[in-house]
């Protein structure tokens, strides 16, 4: 180890004053704490506090930090070999991975999968491919929406600031439409409405490619698509001809209550796109689609150095293992359930709690001032973060207004880690919000 590290005290604030130096301003940090290690829905950090865990690394760790089987097959695998780069040197696991997920995939018609890295990764190339596949350029996705951090992705997200701000321009032939929203008037007719007039206004909808849409809006607020919405967008895509892309980045992997959450819809994706939770800490994503789209892009068009590396699927193969065996669609379900319900009981007390929602795990509260929704409360959710980590709970915000609180519970959680969690929040948001 270097003797400058060493000699550095090993706080929070110290480590925060050597990060604010050496870092640009522009890599967020939501909590001023330093890991050390984790286990399950626990974080202990630099300076021996545990923390309780209600982010999973923004919605990764659906199988909790360091799940024993997937540490285990980590540590196999590095014993193997780590890189060949499978478009080199193949390996079965790879293949064996792209079988169990085509076989998990909605719907009956034949599927193919290839691996990335990232979830943007993921969405880059889920566009490519329907561009390849209908031979158009035009892509529509919703306000409200994210898609990732790359140009590509940063065209199709819904909102300004911070991602996109001074990184234009982006692609062009890109076009929002609304997303259905109903506390604030939103319906489903609106938003299928909006898409209307992208084709009467913008561009033919023999000239779009794809329409991205997020099962449950992630970022944008936990905003659950309604089913009749998802399914009204596959009959308009069929209609067009245009490939429908569901990205499951933030919802798959059992987070919704089902492997993946479009399920709740009963309709088939033509791509699907899946990371964060499918490589149970390990960076890997996927690109799942019908096999006649998939085959659209020429040999050689799609890859990466790293993508689906051999250690990341090997940790894949075994959270599905885990998801299968341990019920984790059940359990997430089960869970989102029980935190709705403990979020109504607290609505009656407090009026600055404008909504409650969600989709199996994923579980959001809304916060307004005055009892108006129209009157989104940033800084209730930002108090309530600050003092439920001042009590030792650790907690992320979203929303167009930053002003809705989610929960991202590794499925995992012990009961008693989640009642403990729990009832900091309550007397956290007590603490803030007063009995009203
Ligand atoms: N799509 C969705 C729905 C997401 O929630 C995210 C990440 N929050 C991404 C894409 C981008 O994933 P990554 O950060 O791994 O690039």
């Amino acid at each position: 180890m270097n003797s400058m590290t060493d000699l550095n005290p090993q706080t929070n604030d110290a480590l925060m004053a050597r990060r604010v130096a050496a870092l640009p301003r522009g890599v967020g940090q939501s909590h001023g704490v330093f890991a050390v290690r984790a286990e399950n829905a626990e974080i202990w950090d630099v300076e021996g506090r545990r923390w309780i865990d209600f982010c999973a690394g923004i919605a990764v760790v659906n199988t909790g930090h360091r799940h024993p089987r997937v540490m285990a097959a980590v540590r196999d695998q590095l014993d193997r070999f780590t890189h060949t780069c499978f478009q080199v040197v193949a390996y079965e696991s790879y293949v064996r991975l792209a079988e169990r997920l085509n076989a998990l995939a909605p719907g009956r018609t034949p599927k193919k999968t290839f691996f990335m890295n990232t979830g943007a990764e993921a969405v880059e190339n889920a566009i490519k491919v329907a561009r390849a596949y209908t031979g158009r350029g035009g892509v529509i996705a919703f306000n409200g929406a994210f898609h990732g951090r790359t140009m590509m992705t940063l065209a199709l997200t819904g909102k300004v600031d911070p991602y996109k701000k001074g990184f234009g321009p982006f692609p062009g032939e890109i076009f929002h439409a609304p997303f259905p929203d109903p506390l604030h008037g939103v319906t489903v007719d609106d938003a299928l409405h909006g898409i209307e007039l992208i084709f009467k206004n913008d561009i033919d909808p023999h000239r779009v490619a794809a329409i991205v849409v997020e099962p449950v809006q992630g970022e944008g607020g936990y905003l659950p698509a309604p089913a009749d919405f998802l399914q009204r967008l596959r009959a308009l895509c069929d209609r067009h001809g245009i490939v429908m892309i569901v990205d499951e980045v933030q919802t798959g992997a059992a987070r919704c209550g089902s492997f993946f959450a479009v399920e709740h819809a009963g309709i088939e994706p033509d791509v699907i796109t899946l990371a964060k939770g499918l490589g149970g800490g390990m960076t890997l994503s996927a690109v799942i689609g019908k096999a006649t789209v998939m085959d659209a892009a020429v040999p050689g068009g799609l890859g990466s150095t790293y993508a689906g590396h051999p250690v990341a699927v090997a940790a894949a193969l075994a959270v599905l293992d885990v998801i299968e065996e341990e019920k984790l669609a059940e359990r997430a379900a089960r869970l989102g359930e029980t935190c709705r319900a403990r979020f109504e009981a607290l609505r009656a007390r407090f009026s600055c709690i404008a909504d409650v929602r969600g989709l199996g795990a994923m579980t959001a509260v809304e916060f307004c001032h005055d009892g108006d929704p129209k009157k989104p409360a940033r800084d209730v959710a930002e108090a309530l973060k600050a003092e439920a980590a001042k009590r030792g709970l650790l907690l992320l915000n979203c929303g167009s207004y930053g002003n809705t609180l989610r929960l991202m519970l590794p499925l995992t959680i012990q009961d008693a880690v989640l009642d403990e969690g729990f009832a900091i929040l309550e007397a956290a948001l007590a603490a803030v919000a007063g009995d009203r």
